[in-house]
């Protein structure tokens, strides 16, 4: 009996151990910056030019009407004035009426190249929503320490952080070791076929071959982890897949006063909840796992050491993400019926309802595998299945690459000590066009969201803080010293 209750004893102060020393061993991040003081940039003259990249009405409406071509060619003529320095540096292409190829030659032929991409084109303002705004959706105004308009953060802000460092380095005479090229889309927002896509098929035909690109896509969160008070930056190696898939539900018509058990609109009920009643399961997988424990390290000691221990508290954890639709979404493919059409009187059976599910898919699932397991769940011989369109999961970037490693750089270098992870885009980027076009395809900007900012874009009051725009642009140039540097 004694020598059981110390075999117990002995169990347990290991099973403590292991879970301090794991929780320990959690340390900040290791990543060192490349300088000890980052370059300086003048916020309110990048905002400047801004207001004015805001006040070009690049927009794109819909795939049936086409682009302001005035706009577009203004929003060329505008970079030119606007960075002269970096004109006179790179070489410049219009690709597909409006996207706009920069390629900057570097002195070495050995070094693969590398590509900054960014999109030109912005979401209309929904009509009606006009007089929501704090300030005129196309103005561009300068307020309370941010520049205003539509594509403040998407993604114009971006694109001029690009177009800023590049300006720097090359007003200071900076010969890039590498071809740097800059890729900025027209039609992002309509899925980039004519810009990406092309820019895309253009180089492939050259035969260009990047060592990484960097999108849209990601960026440095803060306030929105709980528990959490300092930025963390989240950098995307993936992104999810999407399809559609079609339910169509028959059934015998006839009149409403004498049904038979099922109408089509049942039938197709059920099929929706077949497949909403089996969601497919939360699964932590090894990105994930980096990211808590990045997190961890600026939690307390409890909520530290629960994620420093994840084989023991694994289940509890997957809960606390579930609650949150966006963290749930990273961890599981996501199911989402969004369309439904049938009957037409109120008298008369439908014969046929047709549901439309969409589905964003998880790096662990593919199009195929989706239409199969939404066939089995329904298991109803009286609804077809059939998938409208599809796009894979982009494969996975690398965590380990030199690329990834400057990147972590550039963040530590403009940012401190902040958390840096591996994460997954859930959203579409112009980036699925170079997937094939380079080893390893990364989607980050160099922003800080805080929690109110997710909803503003693609919404109302979308804006950027003068500070992230400076800080945008010196994170680019420590990026292009680091990768393309001596
Ligand atoms: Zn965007």
């Amino acid at each position: 009996m004694k020598k059981l209750g110390f075999g117990v004893i002995g169990v347990f102060a290991l099973f403590v151990a292991i879970i301090v020393v794991r929780t320990l061993m959690l340390s900040g991040s290791s990543v060192a910056a490349a300088v000890e003081n980052p370059p300086a940039y003048d916020g309110n003259a990048i905002a400047g030019r801004l207001s004015e990249a805001i006040r070009i009405q690049t927009i794109s409406w819909s795939t049936q009407r086409p682009p302001d071509a005035e706009a577009f060619a203004d929003f060329s003529a505008f970079l030119e004035r606007a960075y002269p320095a970096a004109h006179g540096a790179m070489t410049r292409e219009i690709v597909g009426g409006h996207s706009l190829i920069y390629k900057w030659a570097g002195t070495s032929a050995v070094e693969k190249p590398i590509a900054l991409t960014a999109h030109i084109d912005v979401v209309p303002v929904e009509a009606g929503t006009e007089d929501l705004w704090t300030e005129p959706a196309f103005s561009g105004a300068i307020a309370e320490g941010a520049v205003w308009g539509r594509g403040a953060m998407d993604n114009k802000g971006q694109l001029i952080a690009i177009m800023e460092a590049v300006e720097t380095l090359a007003a200071e005479g900076f010969a890039p070791s590498r071809d740097v090229y800059l890729l900025f889309g027209h039609d992002e927002e309509l899925g980039g076929f004519a810009g990406a896509g092309e820019m895309a098929k253009l180089l492939k035909s050259r035969g260009v071959h990047f060592e990484w690109t960097l999108d849209e896509g990601s960026g440095l969160v803060q306030g929105i982890i709980p528990g959490v008070a300092s930025p963390v930056a989240l950098i995307s190696t993936g992104e999810k897949g999407s399809t559609t898939l079609r339910f169509t539900a028959s059934a015998p018509g006839g009149h409403s006063s004498a049904p038979g058990k099922d109408t089509a609109i049942s039938v197709a009920a059920r099929a929706v909840i077949a497949v909403m009643d089996n969601p497919y399961p939360l699964e932590i997988d090894g990105n994930v796992v980096s990211f808590l424990h990045a997190i961890a390290t600026q939690m307390p000691f409890f909520q530290r050491m629960a994620l420093a221990n994840l084989w023991l508290t694994g289940p509890i954890i997957k809960k606390q993400l579930a609650e949150d639709p966006t963290t749930a979404a990273a961890l599981h493919t996501t199911t989402a019926p969004t369309i439904i059409e049938g009957g037409e009187k109120t008298n008369i059976l439908p014969q046929q309802t047709t549901v439309f599910v969409n589905y964003r898919i998880h790096p662990r699932d593919n199009v195929a595998a989706v239409k199969e397991r939404a066939i089995r769940l329904i298991d109803d011989d009286r609804v077809t299945v059939e998938a409208v369109g599809g796009r894979e999961p982009s494969p996975a970037a690398s965590a380990r690459s030199d690329g990834y490693r400057a990147l972590e750089t550039a963040t530590a270098t403009i940012f401190g000590d902040v958390p840096i992870a591996p994460f997954i885009t859930l959203q579409g980027t112009d980036t699925r066009h170079y997937i094939g076009l380079a080893d390893d395809n990364y989607r980050f900007t160099p922003f800080i969201y805080r929690s109110d900012d997710l909803a503003r874009i693609h919404g109302n009051d979308e804006r950027v803080m003068i500070e992230d725009l400076a800080r945008g642009a010196a994170w680019y140039e420590v990026l292009l010293r680091e990768t393309a540097g001596d």
